[in-house]
């Protein structure tokens, strides 16, 4: 018996034509990325475990329960990156990028990976393009990334989505937040989920995230953390809406929106789209002013976002498709498969797709070049190559003629 696979649970091909799809948005984002000082950075697949734990927070969904955690085999405990801004933040202290004339922008994209039980738009192995920016702790910078992100998008071709922006202050402020939180939920903190009582302990912020509908009408009148946030704060959050507003992008705000992620600080943002149903956020990010500093590196203010890819390619699969063959070249007969590469060859040096018939007889091939969706076929027997023309058919416009062999690239520019 052979053996027969299938990818992993939660890992997923991409197929043609989507795999087109994933590479034009994959280049909309650099295009878009690079007219704003960002260049690409690749960074490793896995890192230490400890350098997610330290930066995501212990007590995340992300790290207690999500990570691909194993040890190599020198039985040091590495993970497969769950998120994109732990590593350039590492990639950014290694490499003492901070000595480089401030701000430092990187953009990225590729796979990430989060045991998660898998559902449309969520898989264990899913991917994401995002960018950091180091150095720029001014408002405009917030701005900029989130203007980025809208341009990103716009040049994507999604029309219908909702930007939700809100500031989670800093150390000065969260910890008073924190504790009016702490004093809100204390006579209710029995009726929250399990996972909610464990946060209330732990990280109180995160239960203003919880999906589960007895934690949400529990969190009804929750003090807003915008009403706590220290001066400093709060000028920085109405500076980022004022330049919003000066730039035309419509946002709202959510007072709720505090992210998984412990090394967010101030400005948090998210896209969601009502095409995708219950996981509706498909790009979030924010400020990470500390992060550096956690890593070793001087203080350096940053910020950065991520979208993900499978969500984005989702709403607009509809605009797949596989590119249209130029010219199919069918050929019979002793000496004409050289013709015919020579031929192929020298169309596709002009910049043509053109694929070869590959043998058969000449019915069969052209019943080919008709499925590929080619416009011309070019048919080259033992005639032709004695005479040095081609055959050609429009199969779009049902004519067809002969023509020089030099010419046929002529005749694929009308
Ligand atoms: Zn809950
Ligand atoms: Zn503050």
């Amino acid at each position: 018996m052979r053996a027969r696979y299938n990818a992993l649970k939660g890992f997923e091909d991409i197929l043609p034509p989507s795999s087109g799809l994933w590479k034009e948005l994959e280049d909309k984002a650099s295009r878009v990325f690079l007219s704003c000082g960002y260049n690409e950075i690749r960074v490793p697949i896995a890192e230490s475990t400890d350098l997610f734990a330290r930066s995501i927070g212990e007590t995340s969904d992300i790290v207690s329960k999500e990570m691909y955690t194993f040890m190599d085999k020198g039985c040091r405990s590495m993970t497969l990156r769950p998120e994109g801004t732990a590593p350039v933040a590492r990639a950014y202290v290694e490499h003492n990028l901070s000595i480089l004339p401030p701000p430092q922008k990187f953009y990225y994209a590729g796979p990430m990976f989060r045991y998660e039980r898998p559902q449309k738009g969520r898989q264990r192995q899913f991917h994401q393009v995002g960018v950091e920016c180091f150095g720029a702790g001014a408002p405009e910078a917030d701005a900029e990334v989130i203007y980025m992100l809208c341009r990103f998008l716009e040049a994507a071709g999604v029309r219908d989505f909702r930007l939700d922006v809100n500031s989670i202050g800093d150390d000065k402020c969260r910890p008073v937040f924190r504790q009016r939180l702490v004093e809100f939920f204390a006579p209710v903190k029995n009726e929250l989920c399990p996972d909610c009582q464990r946060r209330y302990e732990q990280n109180p912020l995160r239960i203003l995230d919880c999906k589960v509908p007895r934690c949400v009408e529990l969190r009804a009148n929750a003090p807003a953390i915008t009403d706590s946030l220290c001066d400093e704060c709060r000028a920085h959050y109405e500076n980022v809406l004022g330049f919003l507003d000066t730039l035309g992008i419509k946002y709202n705000k959510n007072p709720l929106l505090v992210r998984g992620l412990d090394y967010y600080t101030r400005t948090t943002f998210e896209a969601r789209s009502s095409l995708l149903g219950a996981q509706d956020a498909f790009a979030a990010g924010g400020r990470y002013d500390g992060l550096v500093e956690e890593f070793g590196g001087p203080s350096t203010p940053a910020v950065g976002f991520a979208v993900g890819m499978e969500r984005l390619a989702g709403m607009l699969e509809g605009n797949a498709a596989l590119p249209v063959m130029d010219a199919f070249i069918a050929y019979i007969g002793n000496g004409t498969p050289q013709r015919a590469l020579k031929l192929a060859a020298g169309l596709r040096e002009n910049g043509c797709r053109v694929e070869l018939g590959f043998g058969g007889s000449l019915k069969s091939q052209l019943r080919k070049a008709d499925k590929h969706g080619a416009r011309f076929a070019f048919i080259i027997g033992e005639e032709e190559l004695a005479s040095g023309m081609v055959k050609w058919k429009d199969l779009k416009q049902h004519t067809s003629g002969e023509t020089p062999e030099r010419d046929a690239g002529l005749l694929l520019k009308t």
